[in-house]
């Protein structure tokens, strides 16, 4: 059944998140060939509509507004319902990201809608519209069939492929004037902590150090392998919580979910707390000094070994690599 779907362009320091195209990705296959209309929130964003139609998107709506410069639960609805109202879609697709996860259940609730949240794929099959997300902490993955009424879903960062970009592409970007009444919370600053590098949640390489690193300056090898590799720096919260680094770099059940195309463990057990937040990496390589640890069994490569030998070894074989 051909459907009208709404997509949620993300906007972080002037550019749109890759979630972004994703979301048109997989809005193309939920639309079974009907409208992927993106929406673009924010002030003084109209001009990265363009890039959302050459990834797929047949047309884009901007509502601009001083109150919509941060992101606000409150705002942010204000401006995506007003779109609703007018487009009245048939289908909702989102990022599972901060922003996403905040904002989904808000507007189901709004609308008095189901919501199937953390999808890591969208397919048609037997002509039913069939999102399949993962259940017990990545353990197993269960199928979510749409029978009938509004498709609303968020989906998991890198794992529903972006379409290619076409900048041939062209399409209407058009401005929505939306009445943002009085915020009820006000962003008064946005102090960030202080990251280097790749985002951890959208990298495509991550090379993540758990308590084997066994000190905050046994992460140096970690960085530097990162840096060759254009990847990002993650953490078991063994090493979180042994200080070793910050906790923004958490990954597991209560940290961050990563599923890059590379992910590097280093002197990481292989908690199944840890593993809930990366074994849908696409593929895996540990490095322990146990035989026995549990991460070499959803290890597609397994380096028994000290990581302090290992993790220098591999830089220089991919800085050979790359010159
Ligand atoms: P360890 O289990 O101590 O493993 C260290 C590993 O390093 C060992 O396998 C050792 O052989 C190896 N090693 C040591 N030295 C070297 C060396 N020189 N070279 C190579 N290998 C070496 N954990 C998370 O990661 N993320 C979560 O989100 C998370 N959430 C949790 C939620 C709850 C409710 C609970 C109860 C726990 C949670 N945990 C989480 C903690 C989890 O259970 C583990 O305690 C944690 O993942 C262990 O971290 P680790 O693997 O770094 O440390």
């Amino acid at each position: 059944m051909a459907r009208k779907v709404l997509t949620l362009g993300e906007v972080r320091d002037g550019a749109l998140r890759n979630v972004s195209f994703e979301t048109i990705g997989a809005a193309k296959i939920a639309a079974e060939g009907g409208e992927v209309v993106s929406v673009l929130i924010g002030n003084d964003v109209k001009s990265l509509g363009a890039e959302l139609i050459q990834y797929g998107a047949d047309r884009v709506v901007v509502v601009e507004d001083e109150k919509l410069v941060q992101y606000t639960p409150d705002g942010y609805s204000q401006a995506l319902m007003t779109v609703i109202d007018g487009e009245k879609p048939e289908g909702l697709i989102f990022g599972h990201t901060a922003l996403g996860k905040d904002l989904a259940p808000k507007i189901a609730s709004k609308l008095q809608s189901g919501l199937i949240s953390d999808a890591t794929s969208v397919e048609e099959a037997g002509g039913n519209l069939v999102f399949t997300r993962p259940i017990y902490s990545g353990k197993a993955f269960e199928k979510k069939i749409v029978t009938d009424g509004l498709v609303f879903a968020t989906i998991r960062p890198n794992n529903i492929a972006p379409l290619a970009k076409d900048e041939s592409r062209s399409g209407e970007v058009s401005s929505l004037q939306a009445d943002i009444k009085d915020l009820r919370t006000v962003i008064k600053e946005v102090v960030r902590k202080a990251s280097e590098g790749v985002d951890l949640s959208e990298a495509k390489v991550v090379i993540a150090g758990g308590r084997g690193v066994k000190s905050e300056d046994g992460f140096e090898p970690l960085k530097e392998l990162a840096s060759v590799l254009g990847g990002a720096v993650g953490a078991s919260r063994g090493a979180c919580d042994a200080e070793y680094c910050d906790y923004s770099l958490q990954i597991g059940q209560t940290g961050k979910v990563v599923t890059p195309d590379l992910y590097i463990a280093c002197g990481i057990s292989g908690a199944i707390q840890h593993l809930a937040g990366m074994s849908n990496s696409k593929v895996i390589v540990a490095i322990n000094k146990d035989p026995e640890a549990n991460i070499f069994k959803v290890a597609d490569y397994g380096i028994v070994g000290d990581l302090f030998e290992v993790v220098p070894m591999l830089t220089e074989e991919f800085r050979k690599l790359k010159v």
